[in-house]
């Protein structure tokens, strides 16, 4: 899931409209970049099915970021992160933290209904989990487009008195990229490398969300 995390990120500007929406989106995306540095060290693995072309999901070990005890962990991290970098008053602190902190927890229940059982319970031979609604690619497509839309509409709205210029820049932004996503998606019949998926899951997720951030800047007070 890609698109759907972006849609969980811009659905929680309407919680807390103060924080710019490229904070959002990165802690959404928080997890898989995780994923991608530890591919990349080497301490998880994207695993090619032969099948690729057929079922156009890989299969993945990765107990220390999209673990259900990891994800918790990770959630805290940020939580606490948040709350001791944030300057603001102890009311706003606790809610932004929590926020972003609980922004992290979601990505990971949107993976647990996409991904086939291959989700740890805490490690490496534990119990698997997931939904495995990857099983039908029509109905994962649907509910990412789903989630996109919900958060472009709770976006617009949670930010109504700001440049249509602006607003309607992130909409055509978030479009491309779902076309982008959807596109590779139903297109791909060879699996990339594994640097490549490494890569690829950082920069694109570090891109996008300053992308949003420099779009989403001019309109809100900083946190
Ligand atoms: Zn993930």
């Amino acid at each position: 899931m890609f698109v759907g995390h972006l849609g969980i990120g811009l659905s929680l500007k309407s919680v807390e409209p103060r924080i710019n929406v490229g904070v959002l989106l990165f802690t959404s995306l928080f997890l898989d970049i995780l994923l991608g540095i530890f591919v990349l060290l080497g301490f998880e693995q994207v695993l090619v099915p032969e099948n690729y072309s057929d079922i156009h999901y890989l299969h993945f070990s990765f107990p220390y970021s999209h673990s259900l005890i990891a994800a918790v962990f990770w959630a805290l991290i940020v939580s606490v992160g948040a709350y001791v970098l944030l300057a603001k008053e102890l009311s706003s602190k606790l809610k932004v933290s929590a926020l972003l902190g609980a922004s992290v927890f979601f990505h990971w229940v949107c993976d647990w209904v996409e991904h086939a059982p291959q989700l740890p319970l805490f490690g490496n031979g534990s119990s698997l989990l997931g939904l495995g609604l990857w099983n039908s690619l029509e109905a994962a497509l649907v509910l990412e487009v789903f989630l996109l839309i919900m958060g472009m509409a709770l976006y617009i709205r949670a930010t109504k008195n700001i440049s249509s210029k602006a607003k309607l820049g992130m909409v055509v932004f978030m479009c491309v990229l779902s076309g982008v996503a959807v596109v590779g998606k139903m297109s791909v019949t060879q699996a990339p490398d594994q640097l490549a998926i490494g890569v690829s899951m950082v920069v694109q997720a570090l891109v996008v969300c300053a992308l949003a951030a420099w779009i989403d800047r001019p309109r809100v007070k900083a946190v």
